[in-house]
C-alpha cells in the first residue's frame, strides 16, 4: 500500500500530514496526484468522504513556491458557506508549516470586511460562486495571477442554481490556468458546462464498491442506430410479459421525448416520462402512476433518476449508453434490489462501442450479446442527434482500438465462431456484423491488456 512518503512531498507538507496522522493516501488522492502534477485539466468523480479535498490540495501545495503577489493564485469554488469554512480549515491544516495566505469568502456577511482582507493579499481563495462573482465584478478580486481553478462539488453548485455566477466567473478569467474539477456524479448540467468552457479534462474516477451485480442479469443488443433500438424495444415489450416495470434511461431530455413518442405510438398511455423540463407536479404525477402500476414504464435521464426512489423495477433499459462508466452501474442497480432478480438490457449503436468497453473493463466482465429477434425491422436512418459527433465524445480516457490495425481484426475474425442470427443457411441478419465488430474490439482490448 502506498504511503504519502511515496509522493515525495516537501518537508513542510509531509510534516503537516504527519501531524494529522495521515499515512496512506486514499484511492482518489492516489489517482489524482500525477494528473494534477502534470498540469492537465482534470475532472474527478468523487463523493464527500473520499478525501477529495486533499486529493487536489496536496499536489497543488507540493508545487508551491513563494511569490510576492496580492491576487490569488488558487481559487477554490464550492457550493455552500459551510464548505468554504471546511475547505479553509483543511488548507490551513496542510499549510501550517508553509507561508500561504488563505481566505474564505461567502455571502450573507459584510462584503466590506472581505474586500479589505482581499486587498491585504491572498494566495488561496475559497469561496461560493455568488460572492466570488460580486467581488470580481467589483474589481476587488482579480484573476490575473490565477494558476489553478478548483471547482469542488460541481454538480451541487449547479443544483443550487449557481450556473450564471459560475459561467460569469469563467468568462472573466482570461489567463491560462489549470482547471481541477470535482463532482459526485456526472450530470447533464456539468457536461454542458464542460463542453462549453473546458477542453476535454482527464477523468479520474473510482469504481463504486459493493454493488450487487450478481442479482442482475445483463444483456445487450447491438443496433446500427437509435430507430432500430426502438424497434427492438417495441418487439420486446409486445412479446415479453415479464417486462412489467421498466425504467428506461437515455442521456438527455431531448431523447426522452423521442423515445416517448415512439412508445406512445404502439403502447398508448402505458409509459411516462420524467425530465427536468417537466413541472414538479407533472413529475410527481408520473412517479405516482408508475408506483401504482398504472404506468408500465418511465423514461428518464441520470440526473432525474437520482432523486427517484422506486422499487420493484423488473427491467432497466439503457436506450443510450451512459458516458461515464460508473453511471451504468448506478443505472442497473435500480433493478435487482432487495433479493429480487433484475434484468438490465442495453442497446448499443456503433458510436457507443467504446463506452461499452469502458464499462466492461470497470466490471471486469463482458455483457452477453443477444441477436436481434426475427421480424424486427432494421432501420437505415440515423436521427439528427446521432449525426452530432461532438455529443458522443467519451469523457475521460479514450480507448484506442485503431492501434492494432485492421489485419489483427481480420485474423481474429476468421477464427471466430459467430452466431449470425439463425441456423444453417438462413440469411444472416444485417446486424450480425455489428455483433462481430463489438467482439473484435473486445478481443483487441484483451490483447492490448496482456
Ligand atoms: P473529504 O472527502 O475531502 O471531505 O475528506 C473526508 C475526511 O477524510 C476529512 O476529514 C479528511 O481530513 C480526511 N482525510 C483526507 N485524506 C485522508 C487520508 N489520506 N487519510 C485519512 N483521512 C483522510
Amino acid at each position: 500500500m502506498k504511503t504519502f512518503q511515496d509522493f515525495d512531498l516537501p518537508k513542510s507538507l509531509q510534516k503537516a500530514l504527519d501531524e494529522l496522522g495521515f499515512v496512506h493516501p486514499t484511492p482518489i488522492q492516489e489517482k489524482s496526484h500525477s494528473v494534477i502534477l502534470s498540469g492537465r485539466d482534470m475532472m474527478g468523480i468523487a463523493q464527500t468522504g473520499t478525501g477529495k479535498t486533499f486529493a487536489y490540495l496536496i499536489p497543488i501545495l507540493k508545487q508551491w513556491k513563494f511569490q510576492d503577489n496580492e491576487a490569488p493564485r488558487v481559487l477554490i469554488l464550492v457550493p455552500t458557506r459551510e464548505l468554504v469554512v471546511q475547505v479553509v480549515e483543511e488548507v490551513e491544516k496542510l499549510t501550517q508549516f508553509m507561508s500561504v495566505r488563505t481566505l474564505g469568502i461567502y455571502g450573507g456577511v459584510n462584503i466590506n470586511t472581505q474586500r479589505k482582507s482581499l486587498a491585504e493579499g491572498v494566495d488561496v481563495l475559497v469561496g461560493t460562486p455568488g460572492r466570488v462573482m460580486d467581488l470580481a465584478l467589483d474589481n476587488v478580486l482579480r484573476f490575473d495571477n490565477l494558476q489553478k481553478l478548483v471547482i469542488d462539488e460541481f454538480d451541487e453548485i449547479l443544483n443550487l442554481g449557481f450556473r450564471v455566477q459560475l459561467t460569469s466567473i469563467l468568462s472573466m478569467m482570461k489567463s491560462k490556468r489549470q482547471n481541477i474539477l470535482f463532482s459526485a456524479t456526472m450530470t447533464e448540467d456539468v457536461d454542458e458546462i464542460l463542453d462549453e468552457y473546458f477542453d476535454f479534462p482527464e477523468e479520474v474516477s473510482l469504481a463504486p464498491s459493493g454493488t450487487p451485480l450478481e442479482q442482475i442479469t445483463q444483456k445487450l443488443y447491438t443496433a446500427p442506430n437509435f430507430l432500430t433500438k426502438l424497434n427492438i424495444i417495441k418487439h420486446l415489450l409486445a412479446t415479453d410479459e415479464t417486462m412489467e416495470r421498466v425504467l428506461f434511461f437515455v442521456n438527455n431530455k431531448r431523447i426522452v421525448e423521442v423515445a416517448f413518442d415512439a412508445l406512445e405510438e404502439d403502447f398508448p398511455s402505458q409509459f411516462g416520462v420524467i425530465h427536468s423540463n417537466k413541472t414538479q407536479n407533472y413529475r410527481l404525477q408520473s412517479m405516482a402512476s408508475f408506483q401504482s402500476g398504472e404506468l408500465r414504464g418511465l423514461i428518464t435521464t441520470d440526473v432525474m433518476a437520482r432523486g427517484l426512489d422506486i422499487s420493484n423495477i423488473t427491467h432497466v433499459f439503457n436506450l443510450q449508453f451512459p458516458e461515464i462508466p460508473e453511471q451504468y452501474i448506478h443505472r442497473i442497480g435500480r433493478t435487482g434490489r432487495a433479493d429480487k432478480e433484475g434484468v438490465a438490457l442495453s442497446f448499443i449503436a456503433p458510436y457507443e462501442d467504446e463506452r461499452l468497453l469502458a464499462v466492461e473493463e470497470l466490471m471486469n466482465m463482458e455483457i452477453p450479446i443477444l441477436d436481434i429477434p426475427e421480424g424486427v425491422e432494421i432501420a437505415e436512418k440515423r436521427l439528427e442527434f446521432e449525426k452530432d459527433k461532438k455529443r458522443f465524445k467519451t469523457v475521460g480516457k479514450k480507448i484506442n482500438l485503431e492501434e492494432k490495425g485492421p489485419s489483427f481484426h481480420e485474423k481474429k475474425e476468421k477464427n471466430k465462431k459467430v452466431n449470425l442470427g439463425g441456423p444453417g443457411k438462413t440469411k444472416p441478419r444485417k446486424t450480425a456484423p455489428r455483433n462481430r465488430a463489438v467482439e473484435a474490439k473486445r478481443a483487441a482490448k484483451r490483447k492490448k491488456k496482456k
